[in-house]
């Protein structure tokens, strides 16, 4: 029986540990032979990838069609990308497509863990956990510029009704705050059983104390909330973003936090992250200023796209991930879920 070997890129120890105890638990030793890379895919790296069967990566490993035009012209042995992440933003489908790469992913690991940690933002930055966390430590107990607001009786707007916004929505409703929410596809049925509101995006934006999103990273979703949308934001809202940076326009959101019009945000994603989030950065001088302008602010908090990153996602990620490759070499069709291909071509008119 051969051995199929396959990379992972952006590789923490935490997937390691995860991947050898979900590879001994599913009974796939003896099919599958990783070997972990901390370093991310990019185009500086892909020399690593030849000679492998299948490449693993994480949501901030480049997979665009240079990377995987250039993976070609080196090795032809590359048969399955397994990203390690339910959005696929980061992949060119067409190109992967193009060389008969298959793709997959794995659609739903904790819709909870990263509902909880927007509701962790949203009290930490409005409760200043922040501030309050280091005053503390340095024996200031004093209370000045602490002051929140209650959350009960709050509107709080769900941009994006899926598996994260669902959870969230369930959250918020137990705090005792009206929803209103925003889809593409609305789910009314669940609106109705659970009593929060559909509404259009203005006027969610115009009516709420507190905006998350949860909507994924389309080309019609980019910059969703820019300059016009901060604009119909409620003064002295908060905004939180925990699914892609490039929702937000971020130097948009640094001008709107600079006017004071905003109580504040809280992010764990941002859109040129790749270049800085999972790395220690912390001996060198920041060259990103628009990031670097958001973590100084005192009423924004940045976490670097841990959302996900509790022990039942990771083992969720591990299962999911390496059953996914175990179908695929195994000659087994993929889960529907769980593969991605590229959009149908439209013909032209
Ligand atoms: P999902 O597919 O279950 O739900 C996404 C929802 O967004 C769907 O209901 C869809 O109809 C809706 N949507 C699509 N376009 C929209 C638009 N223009 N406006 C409003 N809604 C729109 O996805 P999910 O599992 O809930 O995940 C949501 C996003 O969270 C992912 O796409 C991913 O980007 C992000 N995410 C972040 C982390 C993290 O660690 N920070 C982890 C997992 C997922």
């Amino acid at each position: 029986m051969s051995i199929h070997k396959v990379i992972v890129f952006d590789s923490k120890l935490y997937d390691e540990k995860t991947f050898k105890l979900a590879l001994k638990s599913l009974g796939g030793q003896d099919k599958l032979r990783f070997t972990f890379l901390e370093s991310k895919l990019t185009e500086e790296t892909v020399d690593e990838v030849q000679g492998y069967d299948g490449i693993c990566v994480f949501v901030n490993d480049v997979v665009s069609a240079n990377v995987i035009e250039e993976i070609q012209k080196k090795s032809n042995t590359l048969k399955i990308i397994a990203l390690r992440s339910a959005g696929f933003n980061h992949v060119s489908l067409e190109t992967a497509e193009k060389y008969n790469l298959k793709v997959c992913r794995v659609p739903r690991y904790s819709p909870y863990a990263v509902a909880e940690h927007s509701v962790a933002l949203l009290l930490s930055l409005n409760r200043n956990m922040h501030h309050a966390f280091f005053r503390t430590k340095q024996h200031n107990f004093s209370l000045d510029g602490l002051v929140g607001v209650d959350l009960f009786g709050k509107t709080v707007g769900i941009i994006g009704t899926g598996g994260i916004g669902m959870c969230a929505i369930n959250i918020f409703l137990g705090f005792g705050c009206k929803v209103l929410a925003y889809d593409v596809f609305p789910n009314e049925k669940a609106a109705k059983e659970k009593g929060y509101i559909y509404t259009t995006m203005d006027e969610l934006l115009r009516e709420s104390d507190v905006v998350s999103i949860y909507a994924p990273l389309l080309d019609s979703t980019y910059h969703l909330i820019n300059k016009e949308a901060l604009e119909k934001m409620k003064p002295h809202a908060m905004l939180i973003n925990t699914s892609r940076g490039g929702l937000v326009d971020a130097k948009a959101l640094v001008d709107c936090l600079k006017s004071g019009k905003l109580r504040g945000a809280a992010l764990d994603v941002y859109e040129n992250e790749k270049e800085y989030f999972f790395n220690d950065y912390s001996q060198q001088v920041m060259e990103d200023d628009t990031l670097a302008r958001l973590i100084s602010m005192p009423n924004t908090i940045v976490t670097s796209h841990q959302a996900f990153l509790t022990e039942e996602a990771l083992k969720n990620i591990a299962e999911t991930t390496i059953q996914n490759l175990l179908d695929f070499f195994d000659g087994k069709p993929l889960n529907e879920n769980n593969e991605v291909k590229a959009p149908p071509k439209v013909a032209p008119k």
